[in-house]
């Protein structure tokens, strides 16, 4: 947006999707990487304020159900006011911003107050059904679909849904039906809708906590009643309903049902965490390392100063990767400042992240360990008199140097490029997670992460019948001598070794 927009102030009604942070659209992302305040609804999916800059406002206006919140002309006033100072003003709302969530009220206030506005679509969560396997129309199926709320204004009367002129339409969506499940049911088959009409209650669509229950019209009440079935949930009547014992796929995914924690760096957590959820599981994030720039720049500037001097430069992490490059572009250090130099990375996500750099690796071992590294160093070339230099951490262990050393390396130069910290605690998402028992698997990629990890949990306790999953031997080691136990080990030393573990070990 213009400074001139943006010194005029705006809102922008923002459709979040279903609760599934990945099902926000891209101008939503945009929009709220803009944002001075964000003011979000109770389904909003959390996760979606982290797309916010560090110091974006973020108001919470959503209230539980039954409890009072703030009401819908104070909202009005918040979003006019924070306009009127010159904001961005992000009007975040579950689903899609007008499908039954009031934002056409607040878009009349914004242009009779005259601030700027804009609306920007979002998956309505009928839409998720798509992923308990039911499409809302279908060729053979359903030539139409409609939309209904099972929840009226209590200020229209009870009337107002037109129930003979629903039984006539192919698929119909209640949304807020839950509570009312047995009157819409009544309704519907004195309507003239079949009881043994294929029905579904989906709850929670298109996120890892998705529940559907199906039977026919008159059974559903006591099915989802049974199943113990919550809001926010989606009543479905339709022949389409049937397509979802072929096409249900989403449950049916490895890690469906499973909550993972991941404790990598936020920098690094990206991977890890959508190959899980891409697999079904829930996941949350619980970083138990920060990473950090170097107290003290001194001894990397050094190093980088003399790299032509060097003979063999050693990544051992991604992190490493990054601080050496934002470091030389830093110093306005180019790349052929390394031309004499040979390369080393620890594996694949470390070469790959050299190659971001227009660096191939020339040394690479088989598995991807220090000990193994240092093996392939030594097996590269003879060293004797030759200057290498370790990008590392402030906590890299001294083994691969001394075993450098033994090797009879000239000089090794063991340079922190960057620092490890202890996070101040662990996501309040997480501790609830673990408190509630409802954490099937951690997924630890280093030791210093276990160590920060446990050292975190409060009380040292919560894993009880969690299973632990270590990317490698030297993370194995350190869960098994703080005495725990250890559940898989990944073969191979990588994210995607260690997902395939978890699939393999969660019976996938
Ligand atoms: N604007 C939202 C709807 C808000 S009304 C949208 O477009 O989706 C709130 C109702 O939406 C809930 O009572 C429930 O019926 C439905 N809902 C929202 N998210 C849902 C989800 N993930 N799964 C099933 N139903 C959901």
């Amino acid at each position: 947006m213009s400074n001139q927009e943006k010194s005029a102030g705006l809102v922008v009604l923002v459709g979040a999707g279903p609760g599934r942070a990945d099902l926000l659209t891209l101008a939503g992302a945009r929009w709220l990487s803009l944002a001075d305040v964000v003011v979000y609804d109770r389904l909003v999916n959390r996760a979606l304020l982290g797309a916010c800059p560090a110091d974006t406002e973020k108001v919470d206006v959503g209230k539980a159900p039954g409890q009072a919140g703030p009401d819908q002309r104070q909202i009005n006033e918040l979003l006019i006011r924070h306009a009127r100072a010159g904001r961005c003003v992000v009007r975040l709302k579950g689903g899609d911003p007008l499908v039954f969530g009031r934002g056409a009220e607040e878009a009349e206030a914004l242009a009779e107050a005259g601030v700027a506005f804009r609306i920007v679509p979002g998956v309505t969560a009928a839409l998720a059904c798509a992923c308990a396997g039911i499409p809302l129309t279908d060729r053979r199926h359903a030539s139409g679909v409609a939309f209904v709320t099972g929840h009226q204004d209590p200020a229209k009367g009870a009337g107002t849904i037109d129930w003979e002129a629903l039984a006539g339409i192919d698929t119909v969506v209640i949304y807020m039906g839950v509570r009312n499940l047995p009157e819409i049911v009544r309704r519907l088959i004195e309507a003239g809708r079949a009881p043994q009409s294929p029905a579904a209650i989906v709850a929670r669509a298109g996120t890892a906590a998705q529940r559907t229950v199906t039977a026919g019209l008159a059974e559903l009440p006591a099915a989802a009643e049974s199943a113990g079935v919550n809001p926010p949930a989606l009543i479905v009547v339709g022949d389409v309903v049937r397509l979802r014992d072929k096409i249900a796929w989403f449950e049916r995914l490895p890690l469906f049902g499973r909550t993972a924690i991941v404790t990598r760096p936020r920098q690094q957590a990206g991977q890890l965490t959508h190959r899980l959820a891409e697999l079904g599981a829930a996941v949350v994030e619980a970083p138990a390392i920060e990473i950090l720039p170097p107290d003290d720049f001194a001894p990397v500037d050094a190093a980088l100063g003399q790299l032509g001097e060097f003979d063999l430069v050693v990544f051992t992490s991604v992190n490493g990767v990054a601080a050496f490059a934002s470091r030389c572009r830093r110093l306005g250090i180019d790349g052929r400042a390394l031309a004499g130099a040979k390369v080393a990375a620890i594996g694949p996500a470390t070469a790959d992240a050299l190659r971001d750099c227009f660096i191939r690796a020339d040394i690479m071992p088989d598995t991807y360990t220090t000990e193994a590294l240092g093996r392939a160093i030594l097996a590269a070339g003879r060293w004797a008199g030759k200057r290498i230099l370790l990008a590392r951490s402030d906590i890299a262990s001294a083994a691969l140097r001394e075993a450098l050393i033994e090797g009879e390396v000239g000089v090794v130069e063991d340079v922190a490029f960057y620092r490890t910290a202890r996070p101040e605690r662990l996501p309040e998402e997480a501790l609830a997670a673990l408190a509630a028992g409802t954490v099937d698997w951690i997924t630890f990629t280093s030791p210093s992460a276990v160590a920060n990890f446990l050292a975190l949990l409060p009380d040292g306790g919560g894993l009880a019948g969690v299973k632990l999953a270590a990317i490698g031997p030297v993370t194995a080691e350190a869960l098994r001598s703080a005495d725990l136990t250890l559940t898989v080990v990944a073969r191979e030393h990588t994210v995607e070794g260690l997902v395939r573990a978890i699939v393999e070990a969660s019976g996938g």
